[in-house]
């Protein structure tokens, strides 16, 4: 078992290691654990974080940040924290491969992950860039272009309708032989900006270079600029699960105005909680996040109940 620490911050992405950041700097004992798959490291250049007017490709964000801590010492173990518990007012997070860790607040900073679409022959597309998620992130890029969305109901509805009042015209909604399965109100925002619906299944893809040039449908050939997938996330949730943290109806994880969850003492930050998934949003929650350890910290325990 460590020496008991301020806080533990489960999560290498960019909330994890802004609170990381924020903590070290207010000189608390801190330590990052990170099994070091973050969405970040997905983007392939991020236009919409300021000071990087170019683009800056997500893993050299990370490893900016990771170099941002270096001066204060932060250990930022590679390591995934398998189990976390209460013992009595501390967190003991069991971590595979290394020693038990205690500690006094705990902020969860692990993120989601994506539904990936079935696509034919084609596994991790979007890893491999031929498939975005986010446009928010890069529609300003696909502007103008043929651009298919994949998805289906409610929330394949809204990512088309979004992307065709803010960037394209020509929309394609791919539900992959799912039933659309949306409201009145959600088929006539379709119809007003002309979204096609194509409910077939794909039954091949054709790959060009870093593009997906044609997808097929029984026959049918279907050319695109630009394919999103909105196929939803999976908040990695698990941790807080184990101690009854309370959750959204999408399964994000509720905070309080100082990002502390229903449960005393453990916080959470970046895409795990609700709200727009992106790095200035995730950053800002673990500035407040740690602001807030910190003062417990010199209050000692008393908001820990
Ligand atoms: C393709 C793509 C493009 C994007 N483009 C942009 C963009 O241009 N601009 C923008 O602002 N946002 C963009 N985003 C969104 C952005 O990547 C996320 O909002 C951001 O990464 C969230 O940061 P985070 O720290 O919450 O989570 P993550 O970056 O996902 O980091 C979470 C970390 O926690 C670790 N972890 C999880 N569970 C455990 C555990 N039990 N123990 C230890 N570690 C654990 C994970 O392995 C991971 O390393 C994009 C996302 C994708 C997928």
């Amino acid at each position: 078992m460590t020496d008991k620490l301020d806080a533990l911050v489960v999560g290498g992405g960019p909330a994890g290691l802004t609170a990381a950041l924020y903590l070290a700097r207010f000189r608390r004992r801190v330590m990052v654990a990170d099994e070091g798959d973050p969405r970040a490291a997905w983007i392939p250049s991020s236009h919409n974080i300021p000071f990087f007017a170019d683009g800056i490709p997500g893993p050299e964000i990370l490893r900016r940040h990771r170099a941002a801590l270096a001066p204060y010492g932060i250990r930022v173990l590679r390591a995934r924290v398998a189990t976390l518990r209460r013992d009595g007012r501390d967190f003991v997070a069991e971590l595979d491969g290394h020693a038990p860790v205690r500690a006094r607040h705990v902020l969860l900073a692990t993120g989601s992950r994506d539904n990936e679409p079935d696509l034919p022959d084609l596994p991790d597309a979007v890893r491999r860039g031929l498939i975005r998620y986010c446009p928010v992130c890069d529609g300003y890029e696909s502007r103008g272009q043929r651009i298919g969305v994949i998805g289906h109901g409610a929330g394949g509805a809204g990512e088309a309708a979004f992307i065709a009042r803010t960037y394209s015209d020509d929309i394609t909604l791919l539900t992959l032989g799912r039933p659309m399965e949306i409201d009145a109100d959600n088929r006539a925002t379709l119809d007003r900006h002309r979204v096609r619906i194509v409910e077939r299944p794909v039954t091949a893809v054709e790959v060009q270079g870093d593009r997906i040039a044609a997808i097929r449908i029984d026959g049918q050939e279907l050319r695109f600029d630009v394919l999103y997938s909105a196929l939803g996330l999976r908040y990695r949730t698990e941790l807080a699960d184990a101690l009854g943290a309370a959750r959204d109806a999408k399964g994000a994880l509720t905070v309080d105005a100082g990002m502390m969850t229903s449960v005393p003492g453990l916080y959470a930050a970046g895409d795990i909680v609700a709200g727009l998934d992106q790095i200035v949003v995730g950053m800002s929650h673990a500035a407040i996040a740690a602001t807030r350890i910190h003062n417990a910290c010199a209050m000692r325990t008393e908001d820990e109940g």
